[in-house]
């Protein structure tokens, strides 16, 4: 509800760091740069998470992937990084253990996966229940029934932490809030202003009024993802290294079409790998890699990778044959990878990389979920190294080790206690244990903020008056401005549950025009544009949508 008032209160002031991008990147800068006293801006061009950070695979690696390219230190400190997220936001970073089956003729032996993910368990400093066990191929049969059993010899039990990047962005915009970081959606950077050739603001357009803001600030960052190279071409030309996008789609299937008992990490016919994963009532599958020229805003998932991702599945779990018609949902994401000569998009490197522009830019470009607080302390370790060269101007070192993330202040207790104390007070007010969980998941502790409002709705039944208290806190807390805002990226709801999403729409719209105070022509217009959301998961198109010159 603080948007409007956010963006003028930063074109009021000179703001010490603007970060451009609401996806994890900037998120992650936002919560460090607060953290150490500065003030800080967010601006994202639509919603925030919008980007990349609502359609990644949703996995907070452990790195076994940079274990196959060597890549020693990067496994060490991802390995850290999930479980330092882990402790911070329980209900968000979750354990889940994998299978990685091994078969005659396969990439990897029985002994080089073993040694492999023992080398892995070390590095990463992966805790004691959560070490590899390798199964030979009759416990691999039993622990998964559909796996298929020509060549099997066994199969690797090692852990992956599942997420939701979306809500992992939210609530670390939201814990940089709290430390005092402005932040607004719906406000697109649209050029730079300059003084003496030093980029010294920027001119944003807010979307929904199309009213322009000149914000200033000493530092500006671009962490605007697969669209960093659009924002350094604003800045003049585009000299030195460049982007490579990729794109990466998964498909969602109702888990009774595909019932694996565990997630699963395999290699397909072309060598690449793909994980399948149950998360609830569905399991999901990806990933694509392609390269990837179509339009930035718009990736969307083609027949041609549904089916080369359908083919995949009914190869590694023969007896479930998949068709088209399972697919309940699906999304599709541009990696902004760094381009290197003669290198296919498999190959390209995951790090993460800074670009200083002449004007004095700032572009972080490339990384991953997974390290996005290390890449915000190395963005913010620079910023404040030339504030202090410019202007004396010394800020402490990083803290978002030891700082909490919002949704995970558990007072005190421990998470299963905690769970424990929300169900009860869920039951003390009608809220049946599936809800709760729901509810637990989507927002950790902040569950009990929803509780609150919950008590402040007396007219609705109860499924009404829950699903009220939960739009209210994503408005006023949340700075969810659309339908399509809450139903795709505040709850993954379209994704994970198609069905359920069009069943609610249109309350969802209802509720918020009441509270947003919408015209009937404004809610016919929120609740098209939740239609053709889901016309997009549900009718593929052949090809890429064309990219405007
Ligand atoms: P984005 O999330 O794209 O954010 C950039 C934001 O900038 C966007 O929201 C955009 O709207 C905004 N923006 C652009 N231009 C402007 C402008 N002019 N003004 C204002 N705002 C602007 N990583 C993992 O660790 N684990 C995984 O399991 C994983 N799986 C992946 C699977 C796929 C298919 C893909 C594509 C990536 C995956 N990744 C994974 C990588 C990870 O998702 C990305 O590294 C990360 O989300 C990138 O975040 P970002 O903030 O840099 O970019």
């Amino acid at each position: 509800m603080d948007r409007t008032a956010n963006l003028q209160r930063m074109a009021d002031t000179v703001l010490d760091l603007l970060v451009i991008g609401g996806g994890i990147t900037g998120a992650g800068i936002a919560w460090d740069a607060s953290l150490r006293g500065m003030h800080v801006g967010v601006l994202e061009k639509n919603d925030f998470a919008s980007g990349t950070s609502s359609r990644s695979t949703k996995l907070i690696h452990g790195g076994l992937r940079y274990l196959k390219q060597g890549e020693i230190i990067l496994v060490r400190e991802v390995g850290r990084e999930r479980a330092l997220l882990h402790s911070k936001v329980p209900h968000l970073v979750i354990p889940t253990p994998m299978l990685l089956p091994i078969f005659q003729g396969g990439t990897y032996g029985f002994w080089a996966t073993s040694i492999g993910l023992y080398i892995y368990d070390l590095l990463a400093g992966v805790k004691r229940g959560e070490r590899r066990t390798m199964l030979n191929r009759e416990e691999t049969i039993r622990m998964e029934p559909l796996i298929k059993t020509d060549g099997l010899k066994g199969a690797g039990y090692y852990y992956e932490y599942r997420t939701d990047d979306a809500r992992l962005t939210i609530e670390i915009l939201k814990t940089a809030v709290e430390n005092g970081a402005l932040i607004g959606n719906y406000a697109k950077v649209t050029g730079f202003v300059y003084e003496d050739g030093k980029c010294t603001g920027v001119k944003a357009e807010d979307q929904l009024t199309q009213k322009v803001f000149i914000i200033r600030a000493k530092k500006i960052v671009n962490a605007a993802g697969p669209w960093v190279d659009q924002v350094r071409k604003r800045d003049g030309v585009l000299n030195g290294k460049r982007l490579f996008l990729t794109k990466g789609v998964h498909l969602v299937f109702h888990h009774d079409r595909l019932p694996v008992r565990h997630a699963a990490y395999f290699d397909v016919p072309d060598g690449r790998m793909i994980f399948v994963i149950p998360r609830g009532d569905v399991t999901y599958v990806g990933t694509t890699d392609t390269a990837y020229s179509g339009c930035v805003d718009e990736p969307r998932t083609t027949i041609a990778d549904r089916d080369y991702l359908i083919s995949a599945v009914n190869q590694m779990f023969p007896s479930v044959n998949l068709t088209p018609e399972d697919v309940v949902s699906t999304w599709a994401g541009l990696r902004p990878l760094i381009y290197e000569d003669g290198k296919k998009p498999s190959e390209l490197s995951r790090k993460d990389e800074i670009f200083l522009s002449r004007s004095g830019l700032i572009t972080i470009a490339g990384g991953k979920l997974t390290g996005f607080r290390k890449m915000a302390e190395k963005v913010v370790n620079l910023v404040a190294a030339q504030l202090k060269n410019d202007e004396g101007i010394v800020f402490p070192d990083c803290s978002t080790v030891q700082a909490p993330i919002s949704g995970g202040y558990l007072e005190g207790y421990e998470y299963e206690q905690w769970k424990q104390i929300v169900a009860l007070e869920g039951k003390q007010r009608g809220i049946d244990d599936a809800a709760v969980s729901e509810l637990l998941s989507l927002y950790g502790a902040n569950v009990l903020k929803i509780y609150q409002l919950f008590d402040s709705i007396y007219d609705y039944d109860s499924k009404i008056r829950l699903l009220r208290a939960q739009i209210l806190y994503s408005i006023q807390s949340e700075m969810t401005v659309t339908a399509v805002d809450y139903l795709v990226r505040r709850t993954g709801l379209l994704y994970f549950d198609r069905i359920r999403t069009e069943e609610t729409a249109r309350r969802v719209v209802e509720i918020m025009g009441d509270v947003l105070g919408w015209d009937v022509q404004e809610k016919q217009a929120q609740l098209a544009a939740v239609e053709a959301e889901i016309a997009v998961v549900k009718h593929l198109p052949a090809t890429e949508t064309a990219r405007v010159p």
